[in-house]
């Protein structure tokens, strides 16, 4: 299954659906081949760590990201908000365009 995916690393986007609705965050990580996201702070996951001294590590418990369906977020445009991306040509380039203002999502 190949989808296109239009959302990219340090997009903001918001969770639409699930656990997390509602929540916004800034993409970490996009995994194309799983539809799937790595958004901060959102679905987060308790995981045990071990100590580790050598590395200067505690153990206990720490948070985690875990990934999230690129079908439940949209994408956040900075004048409109949630929105869906549509694409324009700018002489040979291709730019992710809001579908709501218009508006360009890439600076
Ligand atoms: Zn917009």
């Amino acid at each position: 299954m190949h989808i296109r995916v239009d959302i990219k690393r340090n997009d903001t986007v918001k969770v639409m659906t699930g656990r997390d609705k509602g929540k916004q965050g800034r993409v970490l990580r996009v995994f194309p081949n799983k539809a799937q996201l790595l958004v901060e702070h959102v679905m987060m996951v308790k995981k045990n760590v071990r100590p580790n001294p050598q590395r200067n590590i505690k153990g206990g418990i720490a948070e985690q990201e875990s990934p999230i369906a690129i079908s439940n977020v949209m994408i956040v445009c900075p004048t409109c908000g949630p929105s869906r991306i549509g694409h324009e040509h700018r002489g040979d380039r291709r730019v992710r365009i809001c579908k709501r203002c218009n508006g360009p999502l890439d600076k």
